[in-house]
């Protein structure tokens, strides 16, 4: 029987609760370099002004708040897939993707790892993850039931990808397994394949009968063009993988409270293809009905007035370079002043990475003298959001470093 007095506590989200240690410190210097939301100059939330602008017709045009169908926004939807997949995919005109409108990102995760747990039999599929990961990953994994093993993705001794890491694991990987893909800019490394390295994963992928679930949360932060960040994605399409995507818009439209995301599924080209598609629409809509019943609208409405008007997308794109370009700056801020400082160690890591993160190097108890001595506040795992530096803490911030390290 259910009692809760048997329940016992769980502990609180790290980053959550960096965010409630930032808020508490009073100190007039105090940085955050936790979340993973971009800010402006001034360290301040930024709402792109295409999102400003598509609010306006918005409210302009009087929309309801009625609810939406169960797979959300249908011109989201395909506006949505048309964006991870490419407009020219033969997936798409083939008629073998389904897309749902998700809650963001982790909602579309989430989804995902349901249908996998309720189609598969015991013993269930090994998820794969990349070792590190956005954690998660891990939870989500687990509480719909999936075993979870890890796979090596990063070499610490030269702060890159670790491609015979992961090559090895996912040799050795059970036939069937599920391997979780960061489209782009990983998630907490900053470090992404090469177009090379992503067609051998393909290829070992495979040959090793692996499903890819990929993760795109930052398509348009890490080179900074929406038709390059998806490149890997295209790329499995094309060789004929079934396999589904977690999509986000919180990163790349600024939308995160909104809570906008889709999730796309792409049968294996074949003869069955087209029926394959509509019967895993059809559990989804089952699997969404008795999570969410429907998902929300008012984020999905100005993120499509967005992806369908050519227009407004060119402007998109152009804040999106305006976010992408200011990160790769503070990147280059940062490893100057550390280089003037002579801080020891090597740190052409720290421009080498992209998207929003840069993984320093830094240890744990590095990390909390940062935040006890510095007011300087990052994960315990030595992640930093990039986007939290602006010309007026980048320099403070790397003297913190370089105190730290000495
Ligand atoms: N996946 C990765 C790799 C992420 O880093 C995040 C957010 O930090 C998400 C998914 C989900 O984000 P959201 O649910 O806000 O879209």
């Amino acid at each position: 029987r259910f009692n809760a007095k048997e329940i016992p506590g769980a502990p609180i989200d790290p980053l959550y609760g960096l965010v409630a240690a930032y808020e508490a410190d009073k100190s007039d210097k105090k940085v955050d370099l936790g979340v993973g939301a971009y800010r402006d100059e001034n360290a301040k939330p930024w709402i792109l002004p295409v999102v400003q602008k598509a609010t306006e017709i918005y409210n302009n045009a009087k929309k309801d708040h009625e609810y939406l169908p169960i797979a959300g926004l249908p011109e989201f939807n395909s506006a949505a897939q048309r964006l991870v997949l490419g407009a020219d995919s033969v997936a798409i005109s083939e008629k073998r993707v389904c897309s749902f409108q998700t809650i963001s990102g982790t909602g579309a995760v989430y989804l995902g790892g349901l249908l996998v747990s309720q189609f598969t039999a015991q013993p269930r599929p090994y998820v794969y993850i990349s070792s590190p990961s956005w954690p998660i990953h891990d939870q989500i994994f687990a509480t719909v039931g999936l075993p979870v093993r890890h796979y090596p993705y990063f070499r610490s001794d030269t702060k890159t990808f670790d491609l015979e890491g992961m090559m090895q694991s996912l040799s050795s990987a059970p036939k069937g397994s599920i391997v979780v893909l960061h489209a782009c800019a990983h998630n907490p490394t900053g470090v992404d394949p090469t177009k090379d390295e992503w067609k051998k994963i393909a290829a070992i992928m495979k040959t090793n009968d692996l499903f890819p679930f990929f993760d795109c949360a930052y398509q348009g932060f890490a080179s900074g063009y929406l038709s390059e960040d998806n490149f890997a994605v295209r790329y499995f399409v094309d060789q004929g993988f079934q396999l589904v995507i977690a999509q986000s818009f919180a990163k790349n439209l600024g939308l995160y409270g909104q809570r906008v995301g889709g999730f796309h599924f792409v049968a294996e080209p074949g003869a069955n293809s087209q029926s394959t598609t509509t019967n895993v629409a059809s559990q989804l809509s089952l699997l969404q009905r008795s999570e969410i019943s429907s998902p929300p609208i008012f984020g999905a409405q100005i993120a499509s007035i967005v992806l369908n008007d050519p227009k407004l997308f060119t402007e998109w794109e152009t804040d999106l370079l305006t976010m992408s370009g200011r990160i790769k700056k503070m990147r280059k801020c940062l490893k100057q002043e550390l280089d003037r400082l002579q801080t020891p160690g090597t740190w052409d890591h720290i421009v080498n990475q992209i998207g929003m993160f840069s993984f320093t190097g830094l240890n744990c108890a590095q990390v909390m003298v940062l935040r006890e001595r510095w007011h300087v506040y990052m994960a315990e795992t030595g992640r930093i959001s990039v986007a939290g530096l602006n010309e007026h803490n980048v320099a403070y911030f790397a003297s913190a470093v370089d105190d730290v390290v000495r």
